[in-house]
């Protein structure tokens, strides 16, 4: 957890686990995300493998190779929030790095420049919902482009190309065949899809992007979230090795040793 650094080495999985006397498995929202839409979304699940970026407080990517999520070896595989883009070299990050994705083109970022738009006059809608509410949430700068205003969507253009060279080097790297925005990008898609396709395109190698995919979620990411955790845990508490050290009690109440370590937690 790069920016939430209080919480590193806390033992959130033990704590859960002696609070409810259950087997506990953690994973971040992203992955379990991408989880999820692989459940739902037929395109997804017929993709072996995806890149799922997840928008929202911060952007996070899923890694997912034949079918599984990537984690690495930390957890950390896909914290496309903080690789150095060369046009933030001199934002600083919240993680305390400057030069993060996240610190020109994340939701903050994009909050913002919107908000200095708005008080320098430069957009007229975002002035106006400045003026009346005295504050500009991201929905505000998806709904003054979705009214055609220039500057609101020169704003996304910006952070739809920052993403696209971001994703470009991920394309490049792990060669998915589909690439997924969830959350706040795949509501903003109207206004980044286009710009992150043709940014892909040009940016990733031409054998990397034949028939490769770049789609909006199908579900939104805090549903897809919920769906992937509910079959991330059944999956585990079902796995056969699981399911015959727990099935002759009947249930794996009182087990929390079943979580193990087999698999690295978030
Ligand atoms: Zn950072």
């Amino acid at each position: 957890m790069p920016t939430m650094h209080d919480w590193n080495r806390f033992p959130t999985r033990t704590r859960l686990a002696g609070r409810w006397a259950a087997p506990v498995w953690m994973d971040n929202r992203v992955n379990l995300s991408a989880l999820g839409e692989r459940r739902v979304n037929p395109v997804a699940a017929a993709s072996q493998q995806t890149i799922y970026l997840g928008g929202g407080e911060e952007i996070g990517a899923a890694v997912v190779v034949d079918g599984r999520i990537y984690r690495g070896a930390r957890g950390l595989a896909g914290e496309i929030a903080h690789v150095p883009v060369p046009e933030a070299s001199d934002a600083v990050c919240r993680c305390g790095n400057s030069g993060c994705l996240d610190a020109v083109a994340g939701r903050a970022a994009l909050v913002r420049d919107a908000r200095l738009l708005a008080e320098i006059g430069q957009s007229r809608a975002l002035s106006s919902v400045l003026a009346r509410t005295g504050t500009i949430r991201p929905v505000d700068v998806t709904e003054a482009a979705d009214a055609g205003d220039p500057a609101a969507q020169a704003l996304f253009r910006r952070s739809a190309q920052l993403f696209g060279s971001s994703l470009a080097t991920l394309v490049n790297v792990f060669n998915p065949d589909l690439v997924i925005l969830g959350g706040g990008m795949a509501r903003a898609s109207a206004h980044l899809l286009d710009t992150i396709r043709e940014t892909i395109h040009r940016r990733a190698l031409p054998a990397a992007t034949e028939g490769l995919r770049i789609e909006p979620s199908a579900v939104d990411m805090e549903i897809a979230g919920v769906i992937g955790a509910v079959q991330f845990a059944v999956d585990e508490i079902f796995s056969p090795e699981r399911l015959s050290a727990w099935l002759d009690d009947r249930t794996p109440v009182g087990r929390p040793d079943l979580a193990g370590t087999t698999r690295p937690a978030a």
